[in-house]
Formats: structure tokens, C-alpha cells, sequence
């Protein structure tokens, strides 16, 4: 149990701390892969305005400049004709939206850029946003329509028009930034472009190492899986044995016990001067040897099984004829104090059968159906044939088997636990005996049983019409 406990904790550990190290591995690569994609365009976008400022006669924003050439100059007259403060608040911010409308409507920056991206083999499909920092109206008292608080940090020295160093660590990628002065005003903003697929690239491109990341920690999981399931079958397998040990000693000290006290009572002298005791005691001897000569055969039996293959006698028999004899025997032997209710419609079917065998096969049954049961046993012992085979169903009114228990009970040395293993009798082999030889005949066993109403075990066996 604590090996096993030890082997779960590790496993878990083990598997847990591989997950958080695929974690950590795939987010790095993850933030990699974004800051060399946002890089990426960045440097594309920079090539791209230098082979515009060469080779293409506008920047992209020529109407631009020409519409707010334009508005600017009636823009300035429209804000020193404000009534009051409030006004002149509500005029510089349409002010404001006509240039912000004028500037990403009417530039033609993005789809240079597309086309130039398409080219060179990059993403065409983006969307861009610009953000104005800076508008002031140029008059005799200048007024500042827009200013951004870090504008004074972030605008370039004078006459510099290199591009500010880019901002990776964001989603948006700055292209760059636009400063030029007109007549009647000044303005600087940022050109941002972004890529709204961007993660579906980024793990298209990652999807290898995502993929056989996700692949080794299932391996893992799986090889555990499989191990702790083997660990626990073999746990289960060595309780199995150790119980049957115990039942088997239990079992074989009972007929050694009543043979030891027999034969002391023999040698008393007042015994060996009673015939009649002599004799009882003899038959005692006898029928506890038998008992267990029997034990021993089984267990001998099943241990040739697992090594050699079932040799089975079989010959054609009717089976109504073999199962009244079983019953009938059954009836005047250990099974005298049930009542034992037979219904038989075989159609005088014959099988082909090892009788010896099918003979045990039943006697398993119904011995099981005296033994698991607390009131007077009542047996109903069915046969009949459908779709050329046999069906025998053996039901009690016994103490009934749970559902977990169902599953195993045909599994060797297995014995449903009822509390106390000893209650009643048993090596936990009977019905892996039944389903051994129902096997050998071509045939199955099944059982559907309700704890505390009884059980029914159906055996079906292939007909010989
Ligand atoms: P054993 O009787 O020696 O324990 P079996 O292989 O015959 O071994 O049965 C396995 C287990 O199945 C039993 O321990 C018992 O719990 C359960 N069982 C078998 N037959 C019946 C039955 N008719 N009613 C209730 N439980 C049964």
C-alpha cells in the first residue's frame, strides 16, 4: 500500500512538474515568437518607408495635408469666434475629429504598405489605428487643440526624422510617426499597424513544438497510467493469493482436524469395544478423506489447467437427460434442504459435452445457490433451447452479489467480501471452474444478480441439432 501510495505521488509530481516545465518552455517561446513578429514588420515597415520616400512620389498622405490645408484655415476662425469656454472646448473637439476622420480616411499609407507586404511575401491583411499626440492651430495665439500628456516626452528633436526605437512589447506595431507643419496648424501622431490573426500565425508557426510538447506529457501521463493500473492489478492479484491461502488452510485443516480427533478417538478403549462406533467413526474418516481428496483435485486441477490445455471428453448426450440426473443428485446429496424447482424445454436437443465437467459446472452452480443463502434455499433450475443454443439458468433467492463484485466473480481465487471471509466456506474458485469449462464447450456465463434477492447464473452452450 505505501509503495503504491509512493508510486502515485511521484507520478503526479513527476508529470506535474513536466507540465510546468512544457508551460514555461512554450510561453517563452510564445513571447519570443510575438516580439520577433512585431520586430519582424517593424523592420518590413521601415524598408517599406524608405522605398516609398525613394521611389513613390507622395508619403501616403497628400490629401490628407490637402483637406486640412483647407479646414484648418476656417478652423482657426471657427475657434476664436467661440461664445464662451465651454464652446471653445466643444469646438476644439470637433476640431479634433474632423482631422482625426480626415487622417484615416483619406491616407493611402496602408494600402501602399499592403501591397508592399504582399510583395515581399508578408501578410497583406492588417488593420492600422493612429494616434494624434500633438494639434496645435497656427494664429497669432496658437491654441492647443490635442496634446498628450507624454507628448513632450516622446517627440523627436527638432529636423530628426528617424523613427522612434519600436515598441515590441505591445500588440500594435508603430510604423512610424508623422510630424509636418502647414500654414495653419501642427500636428504629430503615430501610424500603428496590427494583425488581428496574429495569434493564429504565431501558432501555426509553434503548432510542432506545441504539438509534440502536448504529445510527450500524454505518453507520459499514459505510461503512468498504465504502470500504477499494473501496480494496482498485481496488488490486487498477491491479496487475491494471500486470501486464498488463508481460505484454502481454513479449508483443508476442517477435514484434517475431524480426521486427527477421529483417529484418537480410535484408540480409546471403550471405542474399539463398539463396533458400531468403530464404524461410524470409520465412515467419518472416510467421507472427511473424500472431502479432502476433493479439495486437492481441484486445486491440482486448475494449476495442470494453467499450463496445459483443457482435454475435454466429449460425446453427444440429450441434455435433459443430463441435467435430471445432476439435479436429481444434486437434490439427494448437499442439496437436501433446498427446494428445487426445475422447468425444462430443450425440444430433446443433444450437445456435445464432457459430462464429468458439465457435471461439476452445475453442481458449482447450484451448490452456490444452497451456500450464499440465509433463508431456506429455493432454486429454480430453467433449460431451453434458442437460436441453436442451450440456455441453463440456475436462480436463487440467495443473499444476492453486488454489482462491483458481479465483474470479478468468475476471476480465480476471487470471493465477494461479505464481511467476514469465513462465513461461508469457500476458495473463490467454484465459478472460475464454471466459466473454464463453459469456455472449453464453446459456450458463456453470465450472472445478473440484486444484493439481498438472489442471483441468476444463465449458461449458454452452443446445440448439436
Ligand atoms: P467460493 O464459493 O469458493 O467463494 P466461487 O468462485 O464459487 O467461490 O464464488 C465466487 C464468489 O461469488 C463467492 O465468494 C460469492 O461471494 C459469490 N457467489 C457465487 N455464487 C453466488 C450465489 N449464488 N449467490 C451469491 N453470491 C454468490
Amino acid at each position: 500500500m505505501k509503495s503504491k501510495n509512493t508510486v502515485l505521488i511521484l507520478g503526479i509530481s513527476s508529470i506535474l512538474i513536466l507540465i510546468s516545465v512544457q508551460v514555461f518552455i512554450i510561453t517563452g517561446i510564445w513571447k519570443q515568437k510575438n516580439q520577433m513578429f512585431a520586430l519582424q514588420y517593424t523592420i518590413l515597415s521601415k524598408e517599406a518607408l524608405s522605398y516609398f520616400s525613394r521611389r513613390m512620389p507622395s508619403d501616403g498622405f497628400d490629401t490628407v495635408r490637402f483637406i486640412l490645408r483647407k479646414y484648418s484655415e476656417q478652423a482657426v476662425n471657427e475657434l476664436h469666434s467661440a461664445k464662451d469656454e465651454a464652446d471653445f472646448k466643444s469646438r476644439k473637439k470637433d476640431v479634433l475629429d474632423y482631422f482625426t476622420t480626415v487622417i484615416n480616411k483619406e491616407q493611402d499609407l496602408s494600402s501602399m504598405l499592403s501591397t508592399y507586404f504582399e510583395r515581399r511575401g508578408f501578410a497583406k491583411n492588417f488593420n492600422y489605428s493612429i494616434s494624434i499626440n500633438n494639434l496645435e492651430l497656427i494664429s497669432n495665439d496658437t491654441v492647443v487643440v490635442y496634446r498628450n500628456e507624454d507628448f513632450s516626452n516622446r517627440v523627436p528633436p527638432a529636423g530628426n526624422q528617424r523613427s522612434p526605437a519600436p515598441d515590441i512589447s505591445r500588440s500594435k506595431i508603430l510604423v512610424n510617426w508623422f510630424q509636418w507643419e502647414d500654414n495653419d496648424y501642427r500636428i504629430f501622431f503615430f501610424y500603428f499597424i496590427d494583425f488581428s490573426n496574429q495569434r493564429n500565425m504565431i501558432l501555426k508557426e509553434i503548432s510542432g513544438s506545441l504539438g509534440l510538447s502536448t504529445l510527450s506529457i500524454l505518453l507520459v501521463g499514459i505510461m503512468f497510467l498504465i504502470t500504477f493500473r499494473n501496480l494496482k492489478e498485481e496488488q490486487r492479484l498477491s491479496n487475491l493469493k494471500t486470501d486464498f491461502i488463508n481460505n484454502m488452510t481454513h479449508e483443508l485443516k476442517t477435514p484434517l482436524s475431524t480426521i486427527t480427533v477421529a483417529g484418537k478417538t480410535l484408540e480409546m478403549p471403550q471405542i474399539r469395544s463398539n463396533d458400531s462406533k468403530i464404524l461410524e467413526t470409520a465412515k467419518l474418516i472416510g467421507k472427511q478423506s473424500v472431502h479432502l481428496n476433493q479439495l486437492i483435485n481441484m486445486i491440482l486441477e486448475i494449476s495442470m489447467w494453467e499450463r496445459t490445455q483443457f482435454q475435454l471428453d466429449k460425446r453427444i448426450v440429450d441434455i435433459e437427460e443430463v441435467m435430471n440426473d445432476i439435479v436429481d443428485s444434486f437434490k439427494s446429496g448437499g442439496g437436501n434442504n433446498a427446494t428445487i424447482n426445475k422447468k425444462y424445454n430443450f425440444n430433446g436437443a443433444k450437445v456435445d459435452l464432457d459430462v464429468i465437467y458439465f457435471t461439476t459446472l452445475v453442481n458449482n452452480l447450484l451448490s452456490n445457490a444452497v451456500k450464499y443463502s440465509d433463508k431456506v434455499p429455493v432454486i429454480d433450475v430453467e433449460g431451453f433451447t434458442e437460436d441453436n443454443n442451450i440456455y441453463i439458468k440456475v436462480s436463487d433467492n440467495g443473499i444476492g452479489i453486488n454489482k462491483i463484485d458481479q465483474k470479478h466473480i468468475f476471476d480465480k481465487f476471487y470471493r465477494a467480501s461479505t464481511g467476514n471471509i469465513h462465513k461461508f466456506k469457500g476458495l473463490g474458485l467454484g465459478l472460475y471452474y464454471v466459466k473454464k469449462i463453459v469456455e472449453a464447450h464453446g459456450g458463456d456465463v453470465t450472472v445478473s444478480s440484486k444484493p439481498g434477492k438472489g442471483s441468476t447464473f444463465t449458461v449458454i452452450l452452443p446445440a448439436n441439432a
